[in-house]
């Protein structure tokens, strides 16, 4: 018997900036979350396709898409140096990424 399966998965990439959520008013460190559609063959991933990144609150998972891998990784890598300050040029790309 061949075991297959398929879904969307949600992987924590790490944790973004300290924002205040327009949607719950919560201020909190913001998650980046990568999203894949993809196969398994026994619960082992075969194929992954239409991978995305969202900029989540993590209260009510409230947020915005990040258009690329890259953009996603410098919002993780930048709020480990300093999650209170992001840096403006990041935000902006973000929001006109919606
Ligand atoms: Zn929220």
């Amino acid at each position: 018997m061949i075991v297959f399966g398929w879904g969307t998965r949600a992987k924590p990439l790490g944790e973004g900036f300290c924002q205040t959520c327009d949607n719950c008013g919560n201020t909190r460190r913001f998650l980046v979350v990568e999203n894949s559609k993809r196969v398994t063959l026994y619960f082992v991933p075969v194929i992954k396709w239409s991978r995305e990144y969202f900029y989540v609150c993590p209260i009510c998972s409230h947020g915005f898409q990040i258009r690329d891998r890259p953009l996603a990784q410098r919002i993780v890598a930048g709020a480990l140096c300093d999650p209170v300050t992001p840096e403006p040029s990041l935000i902006a790309r973000l929001r006109e990424s919606t």
